[in-house]
Parts: structure tokens; C-alpha cells; sequence
């Protein structure tokens, strides 16, 4: 101790307020580091001011605070002026600082440049402060000391920049934690520059402070404190209220944005960009609505025709396909479509409707003349070569035309043209065939398979096979869809793609329907005494959902088998979920009240609208396979795909994506964020007796075993409802 000089201490108390007053700063100015500038880097003006502000004052309440505190034996009183320019140095140390640390990018030359200013303004805060206790004799500096402190100033304007830059990211794991903790040490270097400053001073013996009646005392120090945790405080609030509204308005626009890029897919074939055959149809009704002819009418006088449609098939696409692999198949599809558009006329439409089949619909005062110039030119231009995909590569294709009115209404168009063109395809293909009665063997060949369907039933024929639905994380599996099958004795299996809308055309499907519920129950209760409790997903179609009993049968067949609701699951198609909605709703939520969970099926392929889902009480939303399947090769698939899972996991629905084929698809959709994965890639559809046996050898394979469904201890396996 030099005994030239005053002794001199600070007061603890004071120590302690003022770095927790640095720290609140800080986190506060942390925060707002986030908001000082806008998506497109612009700078927000209010923010930055608030910020400028709040973090200005911050950091100057807390020197201001340590030097009410400081005693030296004499009363110390501090000059408002300079104080007050003290104060706004501070707040322009904070300005540069937010303004720098919150650009997009933090450049070494705008850390460097801004460093100096930044640290230069705190120093002349501090130092300008110090000078406002205006002492005679003056200070005597301990240099090297000061110089210690600029050191420690350009330090903290570094870490300052560093940090905000670092934490502003809301996507930041651990983010608040983050914050936190760079508070506490931004703080420690903020309270570092002022104590080292305060070192350096030497007061010599007998010193007096002129502005000793001045600013100063307990009262203020008291008084500046509150004030400064309250400013803090409520810019804090403010800045939270405003992150919170930002990211409502965020989810609704992104709601927005999915649900139009959802709309576009609904229209558009994404492989090939035309229009598909939901648009197909549409154009086709309204065709029908422009030009109404006597409706079915066949045989043709009744008027000339106005309306035709082409049907067309590539021959041999399916060999190309799978001699040059799928890519190649892509670009020929792709080639072919274009060759078409080609063909067509303005006003005509070409859509695809299948993997290989497309149509146009053609509208013409003779549209039969038109039909088969069309024809022709088709014929034409997919003989050509397509030597992109290989040399010599070529193929033919199948066309068939139907009219209207002469071959009935436009409903029957597209039906009618593809037995044309299964005609033309009969005979050696490379042609066209206008469509005759006798090709209309299809429609008596409905009218047989629905009367062998209505005794499928009592004959025992049909049973439900069952497809496993993996977790995506552990690939632990508790969960299956039954699918129905059906053995003819002599077509052998028939695809419930051929029979289910065939039930549903001929009135079957309410008597399949219940007996798919009682089936999927009884097996869930056998499940369940062989100590496998699982969930199981059934399938329910339209006409099902308008039967107002259906509530009844599920809860019946629930308790007549014994079974937890949560085992379990509706699968309802999108379409049919939105078809009706008005007077599902209530439906909806009779059978939600039963406890079996529902779920929103080949989603994707209708018109729904993901905000809507909100007010839907479903769980579960199944990814069409037509979503799933572009995944690994192309972007846009890829883009819908994430947008889609994140706005259903923001609904609370768990996700479950169809049809995963390949390994990379399951490595994609677990990447996006998918729950569960169903498709051959896991397995396919078997029957139940092979069921058990498969988890087995799955598990011991993988390792994994997934909890039982509807025990009390499991009720987190599915989401909550939305
Ligand atoms: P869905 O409910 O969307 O069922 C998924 C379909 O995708 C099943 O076809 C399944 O076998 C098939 N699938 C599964 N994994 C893959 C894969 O990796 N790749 C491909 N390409 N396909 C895969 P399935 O069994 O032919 O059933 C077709 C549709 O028939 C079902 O579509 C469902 O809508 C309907 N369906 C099946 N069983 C029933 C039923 O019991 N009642 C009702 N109403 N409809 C049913
Ligand atoms: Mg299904
Ligand atoms: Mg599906």
C-alpha cells in the first residue's frame, strides 16, 4: 500500500448488484440480438434501438452502480453531465455492437473493425464516468493498469460480437441454456473492464471531491438499480411477446405455403408437370357440361360428336423400365409426355393418369375427325427413337378412342377408351381402335365378380393379411395395417384395388366393412392372450363413415372382444375425410370418444387442406405412397415431404409414411422426421399366422423389442390428439 494515497475499498453489495445488472444486460441484449434484423438481413429499427437502449443502459447502470459504491474515505458525488454523457456512450457501444454481431455474416474484417469502436466507447463510458467525480488534486493514473483495462474492453467487444452472432440462431440446441451461460460470462467481462479501470486509480492524500454534492447516496443507487431491472425487464417481455407472435405468423404462412404446393400436387403429375388425373377429370365434367348430349346414348346419329378421349399406352415401356432402371424410365416418361403436348392443340388437354397411360381430351365441333388425326400424329411421334436413353431405344404405343355422346356420357369416356385401347393392344399394338359395344366385356365382367364377391364371404374367401408398421428410430415394431384379400377359387388372388371399389359401387362394402371390424378385433384379442398386445390399423371407406351406426359396431366388436380402444386404429382416406365433412364431424368425434385412434390415409392425394386437419380429431397422418415415393431422387418431392412433417408434427399428428421400397427412402423419411415407416423395405403384407414368427426373427435381428399397446404404461407410443 503506497502510503502516498488514499486507501480505498468497494462496497460488496454494490459489486455483487452491478454484475448481475451486466449479466441481465447481456442475456437481455442477447436476445435481441435476434431480432435486430428481419429475414432479409435488413436492419429493424425499433429493435435496434430497443436494443441499443436497454443494453447501453445496462451496461453503464452497472458502472454507474460499482461507483456509488466506491469509498475512499471522502464523499464522493458525481456531475450530471458528464454522467449523462457517460450514459450514451454506453448506449453507442451497444448500438455498434447489436448493429455488427446480428449481420448474416460475421466477417474477421467486421469483428476487427468494430471491435475498436466498441471497445473504445465503453472505455470513454467508463472513463468519462470517473471523471464526472470531479477530484482535486487529479487522479495520478496507474498506467499500465489502464492500458490492462482497454485490453479487457477490446476483449469483451469481441466476445459480445462473437455471441451474438453464435446464439442468434433459433434453431440452436440448447439454446436458452447457451444464452444463459453467455450471459453470466459477458457480464464477468463487462464488470472485469470497470474493476480494472478501477485499479488504476490513485488518489493522492488529501484529496477532495469538488462535485461531492452531486450525484450520489444510497437512495440513488437504489433507485437506479429497480430502474434498470425493470427497463430490462419489460424490453425482455416485449421481446419474447414478439418471438412468440412471429412464430404463430410463421407456422400459419408456412400452413399456407404447404397447403398450396399440397394443391398444385394435387393437380399436377410431379414427374412429369402435366395435369393429372384429378385435373383430367375435371376438365372432362366440365367438357360434358359444355357440350350435354342425350346421356348414355350409344349408336351414332344422335348428334355429332363433340367431345373425344384418347387413351393411350406405351407397349414395352414395362422391359425399358426395367432393363435401364427407373431413371431411365423417368426420362422416357418424361419424353413421351412431351411428345404428346407436342401433338395436342391449344385448348386440348394431355394428362397422365397412370405409370404409362395417358390421355387427352379433345373438344371439336367433329371431334370424331379430330380423334383420329390425333391418333395418327400420336402414333407418329412416339415410334421416333428416344436415344437419350439408349441407342436404338424405341417403342410403340396403343391407342383408344371413345366419343361423346355417341359412346355414352363423359363419365364413361376415359373407361370406355381404355377397353378401345386394350383392343388395339390385342391386336398387336402400334395401333388405334375406336371404341365398339362388344368391347364393353369389362362392364359384364364388374357385374360377375360382384355376385362372386357377395358369396366370397360365406365362402370363407376372404381374410385380412397384415403389414407391419416400423418405428422409424429403433425399427421396433408394435403396430400392423390389415388389408383385405381376397382367394378366388379360380382368378386366384384379386387385389382389393379391383374389389373394394367394386363393393362399394354394388352396395357390398358395408357387409365387408363390419366384417373386417370383427375380424381385426378377434385377432387383436388372440394377439393379446399370446402376450403380443399390438395396435392394429383398419381400413374404413367412405360409404362406411356414412353410416351412422358405424360408432356402434366399433365400440360392439371392442367389447365383445375384450380389447383396449387404443389397440385399435381407423385408417379413413383424406378424401373421404374431407368429402363430407359437415356431416362427418360429429361421427368423427363419436368414434375419436370410443378411444380408437384415427387416421388420415393416403394423404396427399386429395384436396385437404392441412389447416383444416386442426379441427380434426385425428392422430395419425399415413403419407401417400405417391409422396414417398420420389423422395431419393427428386428435390421438390423432398421439400412438400419436410414441409408436410413438420406441420403435422406442429399438429400433434404422428406420421407414418406408405410404401417405403428402398433403403434410402427409410433413411430420408427418418432424417425428415417421419414416426413410423410401413412398406416392403420393413415387409410385406402376410398373413396372421406368420405374423408372430416375423417379430420374432425381426427382433432377434434388430435387437429391439417395442412396448405393448394399451397398457397404461405405453399410452406414449401414439401422439395425442391435435
Ligand atoms: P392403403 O390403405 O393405402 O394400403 C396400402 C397399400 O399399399 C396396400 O395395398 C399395400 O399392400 C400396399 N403397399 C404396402 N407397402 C408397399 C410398398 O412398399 N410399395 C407399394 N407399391 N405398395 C405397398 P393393397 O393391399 O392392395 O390395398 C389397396 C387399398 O385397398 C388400400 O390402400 C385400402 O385403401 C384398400 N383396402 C385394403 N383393405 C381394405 C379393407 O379392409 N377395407 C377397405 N375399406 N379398404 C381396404
Ligand atoms: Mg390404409
Ligand atoms: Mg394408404
Amino acid at each position: 500500500m503506497d502510503p502516498r494515497f488514499i486507501a480505498t475499498s468497494n462496497d460488496p453489495w454494490a459489486v455483487a448488484t452491478s454484475y448481475l445488472i451486466a449479466a441481465f444486460a447481456s442475456y437481455v441484449a442477447i436476445d435481441l440480438a435476434r431480432r435486430v434484423r428481419d429475414r432479409d438481413g435488413r436492419l429493424v429499427a425499433r429493435w435496434w434501438a430497443a436494443g441499443a437502449f436497454a443494453m447501453g443502459t445496462g451496461v453503464w447502470s452497472m458502472h454507474f452502480m460499482a461507483m456509488l459504491g466506491f469509498e475512499a474515505g471522502i464523499v464522493i458525488g458525481f456531475a450530471p453531465g458528464k454522467t449523462l454523457l457517460s450514459w450514451l456512450a454506453a448506449v453507442l457501444a451497444g448500438s455498434i455492437a447489436l448493429a455488427v454481431g446480428a449481420r448474416a455474416r460475421l466477417t474477421r474484417r467486421a469483428l476487427v473493425l468494430a471491435t475498436g469502436p466498441i471497445a473504445a466507447a465503453i472505455l470513454v463510458m467508463h472513463y468519462l464516468g470517473m471523471a464526472a467525480a470531479e477530484l482535486v488534486p487529479g487522479i495520478a493514473w496507474d498506467w499500465p493498469i489502464v492500458a490492462a483495462s482497454a485490453g479487457v474492453a477490446l476483449g469483451t467487444a469481441a466476445a459480445a460480437l462473437l455471441i451474438f452472432f453464435r446464439l442468434r440462431d433459433p434453431r440452436l440446441a440448447g439454446r436458452w441454456t447457451l444464452q444463459l451461460g453467455a450471459a453470466l460470462v459477458m457480464g464477468l467481462a463487462i464488470a472485469a473492464v470497470h474493476f480494472t479501470g478501477m485499479a488504476a486509480v490513485r488518489m493522492p492524500l488529501g484529496s477532495v471531491c469538488i462535485s461531492g454534492d452531486g450525484l450520489r447516496g444510497f437512495g440513488l443507487q437504489a433507485l437506479t438499480g429497480t430502474l434498470t431491472f425493470v427497463l430490462l425487464g419489460a424490453v425482455l417481455l416485449t421481446s419474447i411477446a414478439d418471438a412468440r407472435r412471429r412464430s404463430e405468423g410463421r407456422l400459419r404462412s408456412s400452413l399456407q405455403a404447404a397447403d398450396d404446393r399440397l394443391q398444385r400436387l394435387a393437380f399436377v403429375d410431379a414427374l412429369t408437370g402435366l395435369p393429372n388425373r384429378a385435373l383430367f377429370y375435371d376438365r372432362l365434367e366440365h367438357a360434358g357440361a359444355q357440350h350435354p348430349g342425350p346421356s348414355g346414348a350409344s349408336g351414332g346419329n344422335a348428334s355429332t360428336p363433340r367431345v373425344a378421349v384418347l387413351f393411350v399406352d406405351l407397349d414395352g415401356f414395362k422391359p425399358i423400365n426395367e432393363a435401364y432402371g427407373r431413371t431411365a424410365g423417368d426420362t422416357l416418361l418424361r419424353a413421351a409426355a412431351s411428345r404428346l403436348q407436342q401433338c395436342a392443340r391449344a385448348g386440348d388437354t394431355v394428362a397422365r393418369i397412370a405409370s404409362d397411360e395417358f390421355v387427352l381430351l379433345l373438344e371439336d365441333e367433329d371431334a370424331a375427325a379430330a380423334a383420329l388425326q390425333m391418333a395418327d400424329r400420336v402414333l407418329q411421334a412416339l415410334q421416333q427413337p428416344f436415344s437419350t436413353i439408349g441407342p436404338g431405344v424405341s417403342l410403340s404405343c396403343s391407342v383408344g378412342i371413345a366419343l361423346h355422346p355417341d359412346h355414352g356420357a363423359v363419365d364413361v369416356l376415359v373407361e370406355r377408351a381404355e377397353a378401345a385401347m386394350a383392343a388395339a393392344k390385342r391386336s398387336g399394338g402400334g395401333r388405334w381402335a375406336v371404341f365398339e359395344g362388344r368391347m364393353a366385356g369389362d362392364v359384364a365382367e364388374q357385374v360377375t365378380l360382384q355376385q362372386e364377391l357377395r358369396g366370397a364371404l360365406a365362402r370363407g374367401e376372404l381374410s385380412l393379411h397384415y403389414q407391419p408398421k416400423a418405428h422409424a428410430a429403433s425399427g421396433a415394431v408394435n403396430s400392423v395395417e390389415a388389408l383385405m384379400r381376397w382367394q378366388h377359387p379360380q382368378r386366384g388372388w384379386v387385389s382389393p384395388a379391383v374389389f373394394i371399389p367394386l363393393a362399394e359401387r354394388f352396395g357390398l362394402i358395408g357387409a365387408l366393412g363390419d366384417w373386417v371390424i370383427d375380424e381385426a378385433c378377434a385377432q387383436i384379442a388372440r394377439w393379446n392372450a399370446d402376450g403380443r398386445r399390438c395396435q392394429v390399423a383398419i381400413n374404413v371407406s367412405a360409404q362406411q363413415l356414412r353410416q351412422s351406426e358405424l360408432p356402434a359396431r366399433v365400440a360392439g366388436a371392442i367389447q365383445r372382444h375384450g380389447i383396449d380402444p387404443l389397440q385399435l386404429v381407423l385408417e379413413i382416406t383424406e378424401t373421404a375425410m374431407m368429402e363430407n365433412i359437415a356431416a362427418q364431424g360429429a361421427l368423427l368425434g363419436e368414434l375419436a370418444a370410443i378411444g380408437v385412434r384415427l387416421s388420415i390415409d393416403d394423404f396427399g392425394t386429395g384436396y385437404s387442406s392441412l389447416a383444416y386437419l386442426r379441427r380434426l380429431p385425428v392422430h395419425q397422418l399415413k403419407l401417400d405412397l405417391s409422396l414417398v415415393q420420389d423422395i431419393d431422387r427428386d428435390a421438390d418431392a423432398r421439400a412438400v415431404l419436410h414441409a408436410v412433417v413438420q406441420l403435422a408434427h406442429a399438429l400433434r399428428l404422428e406420421v407414418v409414411a406408405e410404401g417405403v421400397e428402398t433403403a434410402e427412402q427409410a433413411r430420408i423419411l427418418r432424417s425428415q422426421g417421419c414416426d413410423l415407416l410401413q412398406g416392403w423395405h420393413i415387409a410385406r403384407p402376410m398373413p396372421a399366422a406368420q405374423l408372430l414368427p416375423w417379430l420374432e426373427q425381426h427382433e432377434r435381428d434388430r435387437g429391439v423389442r417395442a412396448p405393448a399397446v394399451g397398457t397404461q404404461s405405453t399410452a406414449a407410443v401414439t401422439a395425442q390428439p391435435a
